[in-house]
């Protein structure tokens, strides 16, 4: 009979274990259901709905050469599958597993929903080891990451990687398909994408080109990666996301390469890891802090006043007077993506100069990225702010005109922050007043802030 493989963040080819069992056992009907209340205020951003739709365009075209198709189905995944089941007669759902918590609920409610005789086949395939699956001696799931880190060295390489199904057959008839168009994906007026589409290609095929691209430079990644001027990261952060590419292919790609780089590579691919590891054990990290501090004391809240809302606007703007912070919240907003020494300098600005709660952070990042991912996301916005499980970062406060300097951001700055781009070097991270022209001041000096945050997190804590 008809086997279904339910597609969500795994829209890839090959390397797909749920697409490679379904395709053993019958002819396969590849659906995708876009569920756009399960998720709540985790519903897809705005950047991701823009790259979810290019990457099923171009997973639907891969499947379309081997005579296949993605049936398009709008509404909540579990009754919309279930009732597909029953249309098609079809003995088993295969999908790869997700931890997001909203998706596993939809898994135990399909199972429910699908009653005697169909059943739900679970793989994993998204991380290099499954979830919960590394445990430290006493066999409890690892909340800090180092330790977590080198536990899940000891087994890598991760499992061998899957080819393409050698056939997929398709069903006697096809069901329904909704237009994907008619899903209203991308942006119509104002088309906010062109910087998008000028700095990504989506989709498997791409995400291939671009990991034969990095093999040829992952050893200059140690000392690269903090350069944000510098093409000197993978960027596939959102091929990883969608699951367009798993992190074995990267891993067995890369794995001879040993280098430095390669060893520190290996270790930002382990964090993606641990975020989901974090996830699992605390479906609502992306939204709760779970330290013992009184937050009230701690955050300036965008909901109490004016002044506060427009301070964050000016973070989302880019506006802040600091050239490398809003040369990482242009960045984010022209392409989607930031170059991850911003993100940090960015967020530490955000939560620390204008002690804004990170929760804001976490939800403009969420609606902005196309790598938007609720592990990865939350779990560096609660590092950065010393709310979380880990390290305690808060009185970690980054200089963001040291750092600028530091990591030499003036390219960076002259390209998303235009209206500076003829400072001299030496000008352009701090520029003087008089030759700001439009550019704003800054909106409060980095000693003031550092002291107003070290004041309030000391009340906080008391
Ligand atoms: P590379 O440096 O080439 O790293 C390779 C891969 O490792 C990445 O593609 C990513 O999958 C993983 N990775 C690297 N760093 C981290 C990290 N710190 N945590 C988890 N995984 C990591 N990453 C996301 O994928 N989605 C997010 O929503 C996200 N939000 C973030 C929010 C903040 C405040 C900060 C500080 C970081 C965030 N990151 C997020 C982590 C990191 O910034 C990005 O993964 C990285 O910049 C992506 O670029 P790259 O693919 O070139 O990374």
């Amino acid at each position: 009979s008809p086997q279904i493989v339910w597609l969500r963040r795994d829209l890839r080819m090959a390397d797909q274990p749920a697409l490679h069992a379904a395709a053993k056992a019958g002819p396969v009907i590849p659906v995708y259901v876009l569920d756009d209340e399960r998720a709540g205020d985790h519903a897809y951003g705005g950047a991701s709905r823009w790259w979810l739709h290019h990457s099923l365009e171009s997973l639907g075209r891969s499947l379309g050469a081997r005579k296949s198709r993605i049936v398009l189905r709008k509404g909540d995944a579990p009754q919309v599958l279930a009732a597909l089941a029953d249309e098609t007669g079809v003995s088993c759902i295969h999908a790869i597993r997700h931890y997001e918590p909203w998706w596993k609920e939809a898994e135990d409610e399909l199972r429910d929903a699908l009653g005697e005789g169909r059943k739900l086949c679970l793989y994993d395939g998204n991380y290099l080891m499954p979830p919960g699956s590394v445990t430290t001696g006493s066999g409890d799931p690892y909340k800090i990451y180092t330790p977590f880190s080198k536990a899940l060295l000891e087994h890598m390489p991760p499992r061998d990687v899957l080819g393409e199904p050698e056939t997929i057959h398709s069903p006697d008839a096809w069901p329904d398909s909704d237009a994907l168009e008619a899903w209203d994906l991308l942006p119509t007026r104002p088309d906010w994408a062109g910087g998008f589409r000028a700095f990504w290609e989506v989709g498997e095929a791409a995400a291939h080109d671009r990991l034969d691209w990095w093999a040829d430079r992952v050893a200059d990644y140690d000392e690269g990666r903090n350069l944000p001027s510098e093409d000197i990261t993978s960027r596939l952060s959102p091929h990883l996301h969608w699951g367009e590419l798993s992190p074995a292919q990267v891993w067995h790609k890369l794995k001879d390469k040993r280098s430095d780089g390669w060893r520190t590579f290996g270790k930002e691919i382990i964090w993606r890891d641990y975020a989901q590891n974090v996830i699992d054990q605390f479906p609502d990290y992306p939204r709760t802090s779970y330290r013992d501090y009184d937050e009230r004391k701690l955050w300036r809240n965008p909901d109490a006043g004016h002044l506060i809302r427009e301070d964050l606007e000016c973070w989302q703007r880019g506006m802040t007077g600091y050239p490398v912070v809003d040369a990482g919240m242009r960045q984010l907003w022209q392409t989607g993506w930031i170059h991850n020494r911003v993100r940090m300098i960015a967020a530490s600005f955000l939560v620390k100069h204008l002690l804004i709660d990170w929760r804001f952070g976490e939800q403009w990042f969420w609606d902005c990225l196309v790598d938007a991912d609720y592990g990865n996301n939350g779990v560096n916005w609660q590092w950065i702010s010393g709310t979380g499980v880990d390290s305690n970062m808060f009185v970690r406060i980054m200089a963001p005109l040291t750092q600028s300097e530091k990591f030499d951001a003036a390219g960076y700055i002259r390209e998303y922050v235009p209206e500076l781009a003829r400072l001299s070097d030496a000008e352009i991270h701090d520029p003087p007043d008089h030759k700001r022209g439009k550019y704003p001041k800054k909106m409060i000096g980095h000693k003031e802030a550092r002291e107003r945050a070290l004041e309030a997190y000391k009340s906080a804590k008391s």
